[in-house]
């Protein structure tokens, strides 16, 4: 189904639905309106009637003539609602005015069922009827209501009236609604469907701007997905840089190794140096994987560390990967608070880079200096460089110059964000130039 026939069935769905709604609702606050006045109508001609009994029983009738004016004082005005009769215990029975046809009549109206009191008619509607005794004369009282009838004969046509206009209205507004309501929402799920598909793509939900519901899912959702694609990318970027930082020692081990098989028979003087090397890097390389488990940069055991120290284990050791005289001239003793496991990886991936983009037998320089509050740490190759217009991107993940150029190096464009990273963390900033022999310096200025 397209977009378009799915919102238009969306829209008839939400239209029927808030209709239904919005129609029970006005049908039953209507009904209760009517219900309350129907029931102060039928309070007020209780009251009455009541009176008009209490009236009659208090009031001195000893004979017939006493009843008479009694009865005409109470229901003799030509808009009397009242009929009275009064039978007495001679028999004789006395009538107001126009009563007698009403009485004589009386089997006509029916009662209802709920209130015995209430008598209906079916030309003159609602009528009140209570009977009583005095001195043996039974008495009864009819009171007319067919004014009060007409009052809520306009009030349910009036409702009425007004329940169908609401109705039309409402149903008109609703469809406006739930017309602008639909086509975002129907994208909303479609496009949601489509992140499910594509969960590598860096898609998000478009935030209708408008409406306010939708917007607020919207953003909701955006958030949450921005937060998971986060943790999708913290957790591959675990991956790539433990496979980028095992990759050397893994190199060197594996060198050692088939150095053993080689030669270790003929020259067995080789294997306690090799397996020497081997202990090391192996110990090496679990401390990186502890590290690489918190690459969350946390602050772990800080500590003085010598810089020197681990500069220079870090020259011997690539002194056997790579070919490359590296030259370092220890000038100071230099200490620096920090985890010696970061200092190492600044270390190593600079020199490594130096050796790997440049030519076998080309020198690699490395200093190491401290200047006041700052330290100073430089390696400058005589490699292929790298050109001005790329020099800021080196330090994005992922990011190799020219891949054909450096296809013969084996690399993921991974280090120098770490060393960038790593260095940030502790305040400090790198910088890459070009050397006078056309290759790089990468210099690291970190605090004190
Ligand atoms: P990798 O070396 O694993 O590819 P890096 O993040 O360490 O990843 O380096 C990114 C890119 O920067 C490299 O692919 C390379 O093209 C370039 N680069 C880094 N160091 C040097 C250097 N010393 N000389 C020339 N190019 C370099």
């Amino acid at each position: 189904m397209t977009i378009k026939k799915k919102s238009k069935k969306l829209e008839s769905i939400l239209t029927v639905r808030f209709t239904i709604i919005l129609s029970s609702m006005i049908i039953l606050l209507s009904t209760s309106i009517i219900a309350v006045v129907i029931f102060q109508f039928y309070q007020s001609a209780r009251a009455q009637s009541s009176y008009v009994k209490e009236m009659l029983e208090t009031t001195e009738t000893a004979d017939q003539a006493q009843w008479v004016e009694t009865i005409t004082t109470y229901a003799s005005g030509n808009n009397s609602p009242y009929y009275i009769r009064v039978v007495l215990d001679s028999n004789e029975v006395i009538y107001s005015r126009a009563a007698k046809s009403i009485y004589n009549n009386f089997s006509d109206y029916q009662q209802f069922i709920f209130n015995q009191n209430l008598l209906w008619l079916s030309d003159q509607g609602p009528a009140y009827y209570q009977a009583f005794e005095k001195n043996g004369a039974q008495i009864s009282i009819l009171m007319e209501l067919s004014d009060t009838y007409q009052v809520i004969r306009q009030i349910i046509w009036i409702s009425l009236l007004m329940i169908i206009i609401l109705i039309v209205m409402g149903i008109f507004v609703i469809r406006k609604f739930s017309r602008r309501l639909s086509a975002p929402l129907v994208k909303m799920s479609q496009d949601i469907i489509q992140i499910g598909h594509h969960a590598a793509s860096d898609m998000y939900l478009e935030e209708q701007v408008g409406i306010t519901e939708i917007a607020s899912v919207s953003k909701a959702f955006n958030y949450q997905l921005g937060l998971q694609r986060n943790a999708l990318k913290r957790e591959q970027q675990f991956v790539s840089d433990a496979s980028h930082e095992l990759r050397t020692p893994l190199a060197a081990i594996r060198g050692h190794v088939n150095l053993i098989k080689r030669r270790g028979e003929k020259h067995p003087e080789v294997i306690p140096k090799s397996i020497r090397f081997i202990d090391s890097e192996s110990k090496r390389m679990s401390e990186l994987v502890e590290q690489l488990l918190s690459l969350e940069i946390k602050l772990q055991e800080m500590a003085e560390c010598d810089l020197n120290l681990i500069l220079s284990e870090v020259i011997s050791e690539m002194a056997v990967v790579y070919s490359q005289p590296l030259i370092f001239k220890h000038q100071q003793t230099i200490y620096l608070n920090g985890v010696s496991a970061h200092f190492y990886q600044i270390f190593r991936n600079l020199i490594e880079n130096a050796c790997k983009y440049s030519k076998s037998n080309s020198e690699v320089k490395i200093q190491l200096v401290s200047q006041g509050n700052n330290i100073s740490f430089s390696v400058e190759d005589q490699g292929i460089g790298i050109p001005d217009a790329l020099k800021a991107n080196i330090f994005d993940r992922f990011y190799r110059v020219d891949p054909a150029r450096s296809s013969a190096v084996s690399g993921s464009g991974i280090g120098l964000s770490i060393v960038k990273r790593l260095v940030a963390y502790y305040g400090g900033q790198i910088e890459v130039k070009d050397s006078f022999t056309g290759g790089s310096i990468f210099t690291v200025h970190l605090p004190k």
